[in-house]
């Protein structure tokens, strides 16, 4: 299952985006991070990445 970014706890910091190696997570107007889940791997990457484990995999 594709990795789910907290929209809550995200700082919007982009620590994942660089980490995804399918370049599956954008950041959006609202400065949060987000998933593509139809390109997303579920490789985990962004999960260790982020700072605030804002990132689950579902
Ligand atoms: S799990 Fe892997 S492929 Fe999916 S968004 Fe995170 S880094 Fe990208
Ligand atoms: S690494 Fe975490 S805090 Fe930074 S943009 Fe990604 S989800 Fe948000």
């Amino acid at each position: 299952m594709p990795a789910v970014i907290n929209q809550e706890t995200c700082t919007g910091c982009g620590a994942c985006v660089d980490a995804c190696p399918v370049e599956a997570i954008a950041l959006q107007d609202n400065g949060k991070a987000k998933v593509n889940p139809d390109t997303c791997i579920d490789c985990g990457a962004c999960v260790d990445a982020c700072p605030v484990e804002a990132i689950t995999m579902e």
